[in-house]
């Protein structure tokens, strides 16, 4: 299936050229990586979970009006994507304080954030994903103030969205990391949303059901991803 050029290969995920200019093939591997790569493995079937999540939840944020890069899946660990001239912005949605927003700020870990935090950090791993503002977002022409407020709402839509989704399987959505590209001039949602990309805890239980549990080593980490794909996908 990957017959086409490897355009671009990050820590978790490849991209293939596909016919024609306008999309493109992304592989979800089975590497996981931690602290800035600092931290990595080779977990079989990691890619499958996080691409058929992947998958599922583009399926159902594009039904629900949000422009986003995802055609049609290919097999268990690939997707047919439209091809996206990214933007350079890890857009964090926060719910409830957790991660970094804890260690860097007097936050309690678990305390709503009403309304949710959006933050956007700048993505460079050599710079460690420096957290921007929007003097700095627009003084380095990443994105013009039309495309910021626009990125803003998709990604309160999308927390809303994804929200609603995740509770009716009592999942607790704590924060999730997006980032989106250009395609024919119209800001698109891009990249993945997957259990390496989200903080989710189990709403009964609190348990953390994401990369947390490899990050910090709670647990077999492969288990959560299977159970967490099996409520989101069955
Ligand atoms: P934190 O800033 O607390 O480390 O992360 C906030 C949320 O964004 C978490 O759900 C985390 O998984 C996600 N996130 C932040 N940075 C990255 C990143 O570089 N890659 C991925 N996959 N997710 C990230």
């Amino acid at each position: 299936m990957n017959s086409g050029e490897l355009l671009y290969s990050g820590k978790a995920k490849s991209i293939y050229a596909a016919e024609g200019d306008d999309e493109a093939i992304m592989v979800f591997r089975d590497d996981i990586t931690a602290f800035d790569g600092g931290k990595k493995d080779t977990l079989s079937r990691k890619g499958s979970f996080n691409s058929r999540v992947s998958g599922f939840l583009f399926d159902y944020l594009g039904k629900a009006g949000i422009k986003t890069h995802f055609v049609e899946m290919v097999n268990d660990t690939s997707m047919r994507v439209r091809r996206l001239e990214m933007i350079p912005l890890e857009v964090i949605v926060r719910n409830i304080a957790a991660g970094s927003l804890v260690r860097n700020y007097p936050f309690r870990e678990g305390t709503p954030l009403s309304p949710p935090i959006i933050v956007m950090d700048y993505k460079d791993d050599a710079r460690h994903d420096p957290m921007l503002n929007d003097d700095i977002i627009l003084a380095l022409g990443l994105v013009n103030a039309d495309e910021l407020e626009t990125i803003r709402q998709m990604a309160r839509k999308i927390n809303d969205l994804l929200i609603a989704l995740f509770d009716e399987v009592g999942i607790t959505l704590v924060d999730f990391k997006i980032e989106f590209g250009r395609y024919n001039g119209e800001i698109y949602l891009g990249d993945e949303i997957s259990m390496d990309s989200m903080r989710l805890w189990d709403t009964s239980t609190g348990e953390s059901l994401d990369k947390d549990v490899y990050r910090f080593e709670k647990g077999d980490v492969m288990d959560v991803y299977r159970r967490v794909a099996e409520k989101i996908l069955d």
